[in-house]
């Protein structure tokens, strides 16, 4: 058991005079470690509250860098290190809240190469990530090496929390034992989520990882904490037990060695955006050449397909903002009526109309739906159709610097 200094006495005080907590406490958790995977939303709460409470020693782990738009909930981060790693902008701060604690940085993407060498390394798993491939890798690395798994989630307005493999409970595979279909699953960059609710859940994490740590039970082994921001609140729901069938933690496992978890669940193991190929280059430009459509002032039409709350946000002069979820649900016809209605009828070869989003993935289902339409009525051949390659994102990297990027 690791003793306390006379310092540390001092600065602990107000929680070792708590009976369930203590002295013992104190030491139990100065005596272990604990790894956070991402250091974003969940995982800089997480850092924080560990790193007061005063864990032996913390491991922060990830392979990206601190951007302006992580700050409203990535609170360990700071203007002044946009751009840093976000492994060595979370060591200062915790450095600087807690000297007494020992930091190890691992600006690494997580992956089976190194995994079960870095989370060896620690007594307490944090999953502060937001993507599948991760999930399934952190869940088989913990099983293999014994180590209780702190998971949670936050998107939008909602969060979770649960502790898998602790002590005969289930894991992240008892319960999903096959990964959902790579289209059905959003992160926080596509879907949005507000600040304070993976503040929420992160902090709660960390309470879990320092209950495991001072040696009392986490609250979360076989539940799941549901918190919803909007209306709901709190509530727990019951998980099924360990399952003997289970692949990796089950009687005769199938699952003895980490696999490849990009493959096994069609996804990319970042929370990057997933960048869509679907159409013919000729129905494809570049910001560059729309914006030589634009200062030639040739006639054209330009359709803006993201939801009604983002063209709000920033939108290009005279576009009209149709979101593709209206062309999914119905308005496909009329869309396509109105573009052969607002297209001058000489057939103007000149003419020509596009369609933009926020990184050109949405803009190309668009193109394609529209096409396709026009197509199946005989009069694909009136109008030319194009999207803006890499959309409005691309358009502020490499034509206007001024138009805002969120
Ligand atoms: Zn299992």
């Amino acid at each position: 058991m690791a003793q306390l200094s006379v310092e540390e006495v001092g600065r602990y005080g107000r929680q070792l005079i708590l009976p369930e907590w203590g002295r013992r406490g104190q030491e139990s958790v100065k005596g272990n470690s604990v790894l956070i995977v991402g250091v974003g939303g969940l995982g800089c709460p997480c850092a924080l509250y560990l790193a007061a409470a005063g864990i032996g020693r913390l491991g922060l782990l990830d392979y990206d860098r601190v951007e302006l738009s992580n700050l409203h909930r990535q609170v360990l981060h700071c203007e002044n290190r946009v751009g840093v790693a976000k492994s060595e902008s979370g060591r200062d701060a915790v450095k600087g809240l807690n000297s007494h604690i020992s930091v190890t940085t691992h600006t690494v993407l997580l992956d089976s190469s190194n995994a079960l060498s870095i989370l060896s390394q620690y007594d307490i798993i944090v999953d502060a990530t937001d993507n599948v491939a991760t999930r399934y890798l952190l869940n088989d690395g913990c099983v293999l090496l014994g180590k209780p798994l702190v998971s949670g989630s936050a998107l939008r307005f909602e969060g979770q929390l649960t502790v898998y493999g602790w002590r005969g409970g289930p894991c992240y595979r008892c319960l999903f034992p096959s990964p959902p279909p790579p289209a059905s699953v959003t992160n926080c960059s596509e879907g949005g989520v507000l600040g304070v609710v993976p503040g929420v859940i992160g902090s709660l994490q960390a309470l879990e990882a320092l209950k495991i740590a001072s040696g009392m039970e986490p609250l979360y082994s076989q539940q799941l904490l549901l918190f919803d921001a909007l209306g709901g609140g709190f509530r727990t729901i019951r998980l099924r037990p360990r399952q003997p069938q289970c692949a990796v933690c089950g009687e005769n496992p199938s699952i003895t060695a980490l696999i490849d978890y990009e493959l096994f669940c069609g996804s990319r193991a970042d929370d990057k955006d997933k960048r869509v190929d679907i159409l013919d280059p000729e129905l494809r430009v570049s910001p560059q050449e729309y914006s030589e459509v634009v200062s030639g002032g040739k006639p054209h039409l330009l359709l803006d397909v993201r939801e009604e709350v983002e063209y709000q946000i920033c939108h290009l002069p005279h576009s009209r903002n149709i979101p593709l979820c209206h062309l999914q649900n119905g308005s496909l016809d009329a869309t396509w009526e109105w573009i052969l209605e607002t297209t001058p009828t000489a057939n103007d070869p000149t003419y020509s109309v596009f369609v933009v989003c926020r990184r050109g993935n949405d803009s190309q289902l668009a193109v394609k739906l529209l096409c396709e339409h026009g197509k199946a009525k005989g009069r694909g051949e009136e109008v030319v159709i194009r999207d803006i390659i890499g959309g409005l994102v691309a358009w502020s990297e490499t034509v206007d610097p001024l138009f805002p990027k969120y």
